[in-house]
């Protein structure tokens, strides 16, 4: 399960600057002054290129070029549109999809742009969606991520990217960029004052003026925003509040801009959204980034082979390590196969593809999910709830058993579930403990039923074998 679906699609720096200067845009637009700002555009790009890394990990992006090629090429043309007083030769402009529902886009300092397909799928002409990128890319260009640290305290920038991750997710995902005090940083790193959202609504008509868009379609998008009901809601105007009648502000703008250029809409944008709607149904983002289902991995592309005959568990066994998070061992035959915030080992012939979805019917998933409440029965009770929305056939839980792991308590239980793989009865073995501040970490053991009790006692010594690092003081 590779992640060679985190691919960034790269917008060539600026080279239309000097055309679009020569067409210009007449009129007493207003002037727009960054705000001030101690961090310098190269700290921008690090703490921007860190947190990237972050949400390449964390959120599923569409890697399907029908998709990106055309919305990296309105990218394009809106960076090419920045003004040139307002571009930064250091900063990396980028756009990527993020593969869920919410109405949603944010940019990261530097450059790094994200638009939810659920923005793509709401917008009713390729305007609209222009309009959602240029004012994030508006706030990229007058550096405002920076100018509201600079308000506050003096950040490491490797605090400021760790912070960015818990403001896009929701704190919904272990770790410690999550957690904690970072959270209520990260918040703040993305929500920007209403001076600030009313500077990138206003330089945003502008670009999409030079870029041949009609700013007005950044009025109509306010309102096709607000109009959007459906699950998730549109996210974008919490996280950029309303600054006044910002659609009033920008048609009145829009009366000093002129597009000299207008783009010619060949229907690039509508054969997007058609291939969208083909596509299965986007998650929610809470779906996407909480734990990976049992026997179902969300994010990952194809594992390398498919289902067939499965070894019994090796009596050797092999250590690995998970980054900064745990450490285990187990039976030498399986492989590991990473997803988002989860680990499973399996044979081979015991993992493949389901309607999409990787699964695995022989071995264990390992991981961790943030929990809303610091009572581990609830938390794992919430961790099954979401295992059974991928897995209708899941039963639920009669008792827990009380269970060491890594030192700590735990519960235990075991579940029945129908495998999507075979269609055959089997059973998943439940291993839970809280860590750190607001986190459950789980081990998940899957067999077919009749199998199970051998494969049982692989389970409990993988269990055994768990490590959780100390080096972490989250999960200490
Ligand atoms: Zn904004």
């Amino acid at each position: 399960m590779s992640r060679s679906q985190w691919r960034r699609l790269p917008v060539p720096a600026a080279t239309a600057v000097a055309i679009l200067l020569s067409l210009g845009v007449i009129g007493a637009q207003t002037v727009i002054t960054p705000p001030a700002n101690r961090y310098s555009a190269a700290e921008d790009v690090e703490i921007g290129r860190q947190a990237s890394v972050q949400v390449a990990q964390q959120l599923p992006m569409l890697d399907d070029r029908e998709v990106t090629s055309p919305v990296a090429s309105i990218g394009r043309r809106l960076v090419d549109a920045i003004p040139p007083e307002l571009q930064h030769p250091e900063f990396r402009y980028s756009v990527d999809v993020v593969n869920v529902r919410e109405i949603n886009a944010f940019a990261l300092p530097g450059g790094p742009m994200y638009i939810n397909r659920g923005m793509i799928q709401a917008a009713r002409n390729e305007g609209e969606a222009a309009s959602v990128m240029a004012h994030e890319l508006s706030h990229v260009a007058l550096r405002h991520g920076t100018a509201q640290a600079t308000k506050a305290t003096k950040y490491e920038i490797g605090q400021l990217a760790g912070a960015v991750l818990g403001a896009i997710i929701g704190g919904r995902v272990g770790g410690a960029v999550s957690q904690g005090t970072q959270f209520g940083l990260g918040t703040a790193f993305l929500r920007f004052s209403r001076e600030y959202e009313r500077q990138a609504d206003l330089l945003g008509s502008h670009i999409m003026a030079r870029a041949g868009y009609d700013p007005r379609d950044m009025a109509s998008m306010f309102q096709t925003i607000e109009k959007a009901g459906g699950p998730g809601g549109p996210e974008w105007l919490s996280d950029h509040p309303n600054a006044g009648d910002r659609a009033a502000t920008i048609r009145r703008e829009a009366q000093s801009l002129h597009v000299q250029n207008p783009m010619d809409d060949r229907g690039a944008f509508a054969a997007v959204q058609a291939r969208l709607r083909r596509m299965a149904p986007a998650p929610t983002t809470k779906e996407a980034t909480r734990v990976v289902p049992a026997g179902g991995s969300p994010s990952t592309s194809p594992p390398p082979t498919g289902f067939g005959r499965v070894e019994p568990p090796s009596s050797d066994y092999t250590a690995y390590t998970e980054g900064d998070f745990f450490r285990v061992s187990v039976p030498s035959n399986w492989r590991e196969l990473r997803a988002k915030n989860a680990v499973t080992f399996a044979p081979d012939g015991a993992y493949g593809n389901v309607n999409g979805q990787g699964a695995f019917t022989h071995g264990m998933e390992i991981g961790l999910v943030g929990s809303e409440t610091p009572n581990v029965r609830t938390a794992t009770d919430d961790l099954i709830g979401s295992l059974a929305r991928s897995n209708p056939s899941l039963s639920r839980p009669s008792r827990y058993d009380m269970v060491s792991i890594a030192g700590r308590q735990g519960l235990h239980t075991i579940l029945s579930n129908v495998s999507d793989a075979t269609g055959q009865q089997e059973r998943i073995e439940v291993f839970t403990t809280l860590v750190g501040d607001g986190g459950l970490f789980y081990a998940l053991g899957v067999a077919p039923r009749d199998r199970f009790s051998s494969y049982q006692v692989t389970f409990r010594r993988v269990v055994g074998s768990i490590q959780l690092n100390v080096r972490d003081p989250s999960l200490r």
